[in-house]
C-alpha cells in the first residue's frame, strides 16, 4: 500500500526536504497534500516545478481541513501556532500526526497532548537516527559516570532558527537528568554571564550558538578531575531530519492510538531486523 503523505510547511526548508525524501523513501509513499500559510505567495504552485523538477500534480494549498480525506498521515514541521491548529484537524478527521516543529511554551505543549491524545501521534525534537543514537550514549555515559561529572550541552544553529536552546538540546538534558534523577526545569542553566559563582555539581548547563548555515551540531559534555567525555553529532543536511520523519509518518498509519516518538520507531524497526 502506498502511504499517501501530507506536509504542512510545505515551502519551507524542511518541507521541500520532506517532499524529497517521500519521493525516494523505500517504503511506498506519495506526497498528495502540501500546505503553506494562507498568506503565502505559493500558493497554488506544484510542488514538483518548487523543486526544480517535473510537475507534480501537487499544488500548496492553504487549508488542511480542504484535502484531509487525501493524506493518511500529516508530517508537520512549521510553528507552534499552526502545529496546534493543524493538529485540530488531524484530531477532527483521525488523522494521524508526525510533529517536528519545536520551540512549544509549557502551556502549548500541553494543548498538542490534549488534542491529539485519542490519534497515532509521533512527536521527536530530532528525527535523525543518529541523534537518537546519540540520546542512548549519552543516557549510558550518565548512568556509568554517575554524579561525578559536569554536564553541559552546546549546540550550533543556522541564523534563521527561531527557538533556543534547540528541541534536540533540551531532549539530551531531558535524558540526562531522568538518567540521573534530576528535574531538569530545577537544574537547568541556560547560558552565564557576570559574577555567576562556582559551579554547582548537579546543574546541567546549555549553550546555543547560531552563525550562518549551520544545519545542526550537539555536543554533550561529562568532565571531571583530569578527563573529558564528549558526545557530538552533527547533521550535514537537513536530509536525515527529513528521511526519519518519512520514516516515522510510515510506521504511524495502523499504529494504534498513543503517543510516540523517533525512539519507538527505530525501536520497532530493529526488533523487526
Ligand atoms: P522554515 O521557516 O523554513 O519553514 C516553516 C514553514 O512553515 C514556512 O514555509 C512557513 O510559511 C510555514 N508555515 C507557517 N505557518 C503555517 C501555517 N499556519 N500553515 C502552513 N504552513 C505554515 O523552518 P524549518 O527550518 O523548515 O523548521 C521548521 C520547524 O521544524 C522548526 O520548529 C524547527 O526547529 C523544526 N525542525 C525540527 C527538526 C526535527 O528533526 N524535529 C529538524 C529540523 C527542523
Amino acid at each position: 500500500m502506498t502511504v499517501r503523505i501530507g506536509i504542512t510547511g510545505a515551502a519551507g526548508r524542511m518541507g521541500r526536504m520532506l517532499a524529497e525524501a517521500i519521493s525516494a523513501s523505500d517504503t511506498p509513499a506519495a506526497l498528495t497534500a502540501a500546505i503553506e500559510r494562507p498568506e503565502s505567495t505559493l500558493l497554488g504552485a506544484d510542488m514538483g516545478e518548487l523543486l526544480g523538477g517535473d510537475t507534480s500534480g501537487v499544488s500548496i494549498t492553504a487549508d488542511l481541513a480542504d484535502v484531509a480525506d487525501q493524506v493518511d498521515v500529516l508530517i508537520d514541521f512549521t510553528v507552534p501556532e499552526s502545529t496546534l491548529a493543524q493538529a485540530a484537524i488531524c484530531a477532527a478527521h483521525g488523522l494521524p500526526m508526525v510533529v517536528g516543529t519545536t520551540g512549544f511554551s509549557d502551556e502549548q505543549a500541553q494543548t498538542l497532548a490534549d488534542t491529539t491524545a485519542a490519534m497515532p501521534f509521533c512527536q521527536a525534537s530530532n528525527f535523525a537516527p543518529g541523534v537518537n543514537l546519540t540520546f542512548k550514549l549519552a543516557e549510558a555515559a550518565a548512568k556509568a559516570l554517575g554524579n561525578s561529572a559536569d554536564i553541559e550541552i552546546i549546540e550550533a544553529h543556522h541564523r534563521h532558527k527561531i527557538d533556543a536552546p534547540s528541541g534536540t538540546a533540551l531532549s539530551l538534558g531531558e535524558v540526562v537528568a531522568n538518567a540521573l534523577g534530576r528535574d531538569l526545569s530545577q537544574v537547568a542553566v541556560y547560558g552565564r554571564e557576570g559574577r555567576t559563582g562556582e559551579r554547582d555539581r548537579d546543574t546541567i548547563g546549555f549553550s546555543s550558538i547560531r552563525v550562518g548555515d549551520v544545519v545542526g551540531d550537539h555536543t554533550i559534555i561529562f568532565a571531571s578531575e583530569g578527563e573529558r567525555l564528549e558526545i557530538t553529532h552533527r547533521a550535514s543536511s537537513r536530509m536525515a531530519f527529513a528521511q526519519g520523519a518519512v520514516q516515522a509518518a510510515c510506521w504511524l498509519v495502523g499504529q494504534p492510538a498513543g503517543r510516540y516518538d523517533m525512539q519507538d520507531v527505530l525501536a520497532d524497526q530493529e526488533s523487526n531486523l
